[in-house]
């Protein structure tokens, strides 16, 4: 069961289903390294890339999406962006999901039918429920920062709300919220399907957050009288805030079923990278697939000069 949550809370399957180099590049990280946390949070690690990305040459463009990889003859030659802009380049590599790649940033004339079809035809995991909230920290003893949450162990640990994930980094990192309050993010898996800003949106998101409220309260049992900032986010959410399509984890290719794609692509110049490649959903997977990609472009001797 141990490693059936394990499994799922990085790809979002159980042991069964995850593809073995995904699973591996994670433990093997862990058995080199301690868990720890980074001070100025996930930002910090953010802006540790962005600096390595500026330190050679880089540019990093923020508010900038991209509105179509443009293709001639089966050739990439540069991305257009939604402000009209075009960036002509002889190597595009897309970042985006499998979905959003194949059915929003190319044409389908640009695709072939094969590469379409298998886009479309990737199952995708569910979606997430996320709780924001910043409380009040006095009197809380002893607590820890990240905690997993199953409410009935008689029920599918993938079962959406059954399984929380709740973090509280100003546990390591007082600086992340105001003098004597924490910050808190509690997710859970959500589908997308049913979900649509309307009348009865806000009373869904309110009901579909009380299982994340419910996890929170065994760890903090009076926390919902110390809330300060409370912020709850539905699978539009996150579809929108991070361009995914239907706001998923990311692709559901089960081990033995399919395997994640490498970082070519049948259009030549374009590449791949992130969890809709191999090895698959996580950031040490995704950085794999980083590190794959580079050393497809470049030799890995040119690479190690580099580091
Ligand atoms: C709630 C939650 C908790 C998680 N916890 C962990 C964890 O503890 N450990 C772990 O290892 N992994 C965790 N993961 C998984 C991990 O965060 C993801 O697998 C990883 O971030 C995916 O990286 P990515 O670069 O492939 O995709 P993304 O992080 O989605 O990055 C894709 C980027 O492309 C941008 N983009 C998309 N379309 C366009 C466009 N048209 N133009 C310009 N930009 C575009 C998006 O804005 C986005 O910034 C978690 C994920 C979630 C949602």
């Amino acid at each position: 069961r141990l490693i059936d949550l394990e499994c799922f809370l990085l790809s979002g399957l159980k042991a069964h289903g995850t593809v073995a180099p995904e699973i591996a590049f994670m433990i093997g990280e862990r058995s080199r390294s301690v868990i720890e946390y980074p001070v100025g949070g996930s930002g910090a690690i953010v802006d540790a890339l962005v600096r390595g990305l500026q330190r050679w040459g880089g540019v990093l463009r923020l508010g900038t999406p991209v509105e179509q990889i443009l293709v001639k003859s089966g050739t990439a030659t540069g991305v257009r962006l939604q402000n009209g802009e075009i960036i002509h380049a002889p190597i595009v590599i897309s970042n985006a999901t499998i979905w959003d790649t194949y059915t929003k940033l190319l044409r389908p004339e640009d695709v072939p039918e094969a590469d379409r079809k298998i886009a479309l035809s990737t199952p995708a995991i569910d979606s997430f429920m996320h709780l924001h909230l910043g409380i009040k920290a006095e009197g809380i003893e002893g607590l820890t920062g990240h905690h997993v949450v199953v409410h009935d162990s008689n029920v599918d640990i993938t079962v959406p709300g059954n399984t929380c994930m709740i973090s509280i980094p100003t546990v390591w990192d007082a600086n992340l919220a105001p003098p004597g309050h924490h910050a808190i993010h509690a997710y859970t898996l959500e589908p997308y399907a049913g979900w649509e800003y309307g009348e009865f949106y806000q009373e869904k998101k309110r009901s579909r957050a009380q299982s994340l409220f419910q996890a929170l309260e065994k760890i903090i049992p009076d926390v919902r009288s110390r809330i300060v900032l409370e912020s709850i986010g539905t699978p539009l959410t996150h579809a929108r805030f991070l361009r995914r399509y239907q706001g998923t984890y990311g692709p559901a290719i089960a081990a033995g079923t399919g395997t994640f794609p490498g970082p070519k692509t049948a259009i030549k110049g374009l590449y791949r990278v992130g969890d809709s490649t191999m090895p698959g959903i996580g950031i040490p997977a995704v950085a794999a697939s980083g590190i794959l990609c580079a050393n497809t472009l470049v030799n890995p001797d040119l690479t190690a000069q580099f580091l």
